[in-house]
């Protein structure tokens, strides 16, 4: 009987990751947004890279408090801040970013490649897959549909990459002083939280056979 348990969980994941689908709807990545992108992971992290790329090791999950999708997808779309964000524009031109959006029903949009950069998560950037989704304010709660979502997309990605921590944004300040934390700025923080404990402890429940690092304690 034990052995029989693993084929079986073998073959129902196979079985999910054929039920979703990923659909691609890039935001713009011209020579702007990546002379940006380089100028972050140099100006932010000490990294000298030639090319705006990242080596998954985390996943945040995020919500972006705009209730629709086409006005989140607009958020993320151009490569420099809008002036509206200005309690970050001081840091850098780079706009925000996720690498997924997940829309009300449950549909996964991509928006970067999973190994480009995108502009998240404070001090992990470097090697964080971000996935947004649309709503989380107290009249857009996160759907079901989109809890489905996020748990099959931290699995498709724990698959393709060596994803050692799945974390809420608002937990990120955790990783101060851990290993993977770059960012050079102590006074750089802003305070967040999505997608609420909630919402994690359910996908962690979902995902527990892929033995995820438990998060750092840090006295911050
Ligand atoms: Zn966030």
């Amino acid at each position: 009987m034990k052995k029989i348990i693993p084929i079986l969980f073998l073959f129902v994941l196979t079985a999910c990751s054929t039920t979703k689908k990923i659909v691609d709807k890039p935001i713009i990545f011209n020579d702007e947004r990546t002379e940006l992108t380089l100028n972050y992971l140099k100006e932010r992290y000490g990294l000298d890279q030639k090319e705006p790329t990242i080596v998954p090791k985390m996943i945040v999950l995020h919500w972006t408090a705009i209730p629709t999708f086409e006005k989140s997808f607009d958020a993320f779309h151009d490569s420099k801040l809008p002036n509206w964000r200005p309690d970050i524009e001081n840091v850098s031109g780079l706009n925000v970013s996720a690498h997924f959006l997940v829309d009300r029903d449950g549909t996964i949009y991509r928006l970067l490649p999973e190994t480009t950069m995108g502009r998240h998560v404070i001090g992990l950037n470097h090697c964080a897959i971000g996935v947004e989704n649309v709503g989380g304010t107290s009249e857009t709660p996160l759907t079901k549909e989109q809890l489905k979502s996020n748990i099959w997309l931290v699995k498709y990605l724990a698959e393709k990459y060596d994803i050692a921590y799945v974390i809420g944004h608002h937990e990120y300040t955790l990783f101060e002083g851990h290993e993977l934390w770059l960012e050079k700025d102590k006074g750089y923080r802003t305070k967040k939280t999505d997608p609420g404990e909630e919402f994690m402890t359910k996908v962690r429940n979902a995902t527990k056979e892929y033995k995820f690092k438990r998060l750092p304690k840090n006295s911050n």
